[in-house]
C-alpha cells in the first residue's frame, strides 16, 4: 500500500466535484480504498476523502475509534487492511438523505494544517452509499461521526470546512499563509546567494 500525497489548501484540485462510481468501479477502486485507509491512519486522520489526494471519484473512508496509532499498525501493513479495522467505514457514492438537529463541532482537516474552527452541522444524519462489494447501505450517524461524514462529504463537493469558518478566522490564516509563503521566498533567495 502506497502513502498518498495529501493536497493542501489552496490548492485547487481540492475544488473539483468528485464523480460517482459504478457498481464495476466499486471493484475495480479497492487498491485505491486500500491506500486511502492506510493513508488516513499515517497521518492519523479519523477521515479522508479521495478528492485530498487528487483522486476525482467519490469514495471517503473514515475511522473515528481513535486508537492511538500504535494499536493501528496492527493492521496497516496486512493486504486485508479492509477487513482488519472493524472501526474502518468505506462510504462510495455516499449522500446525505436525512438531516437533523444541530452540533457544533470543533474541526480541523489533514488538507488545511494548523487550522481548526467550530462548524455547526446537523446532529443527526442518514447516508445512502454504496459498500465495497457494491451494495446499497444506509448508514444512520450521529455527533462526531455525523460531522465527519457531513465534512468528508463536502470535500468531495470541493467544499472545505474554512469556506464555512468566520470570514475573521478565514483571512486570517490567508493571511498566515501569504507570510509563510513570502518567508520561504526570503529563505531561497539566501540560500542561492
Ligand atoms: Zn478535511
Amino acid at each position: 500500500m502506497r502513502f498518498l500525497n495529501i493536497l493542501e489548501y489552496p490548492d485547487l484540485k481540492l475544488r473539483i466535484k468528485a464523480k460517482p462510481l459504478s457498481p464495476d468501479e466499486t471493484l475495480e477502486s479497492i487498491p485505491l480504498i486500500k491506500d486511502l485507509a492506510y493513508t488516513m491512519y499515517k497521518a492519523d486522520g479519523v477521515g479522508l476523502a479521495a478528492t485530498q489526494v487528487g483522486v476525482n471519484k467519490r469514495i471517503i473512508v473514515i475511522d473515528i475509534s481513535r486508537k492511538t496509532v500504535k494499536d493501528k499498525v496492527f493492521s496497516l501493513e496486512e493486504e486485508n487492511i479492509l477487513n482488519a479495522n472493524k472501526d474502518l467505514i468505506v462510504a462510495i457514492n455516499p449522500q446525505i438523505i436525512f438531516k437533523e438537529g444541530n452540533i457544533v463541532y470543533e474541526e480541523g482537516c489533514l488538507s488545511i494544517p494548523k487550522f481548526n474552527a467550530d462548524i455547526e452541522r446537523a446532529n443527526e444524519i442518514k447516508v445512502r452509499a454504496l459498500d465495497l462489494s457494491g451494495k446499497e447501505v444506509i448508514i444512520e450517524a450521529q455527533g462526531l461521526l455525523g460531522v465527519v461524514f457531513q465534512h468528508e462529504i463536502d470535500h468531495l463537493d470541493g467544499i472545505l470546512f474554512i469556506d464555512k469558518a468566520s470570514p475573521l478566522k478565514r483571512s486570517l490564516y490567508n493571511a498566515s499563509l501569504k507570510k509563510s509563503k513570502v518567508k520561504k521566498r526570503e529563505k531561497d533567495v539566501s540560500y542561492t546567494f
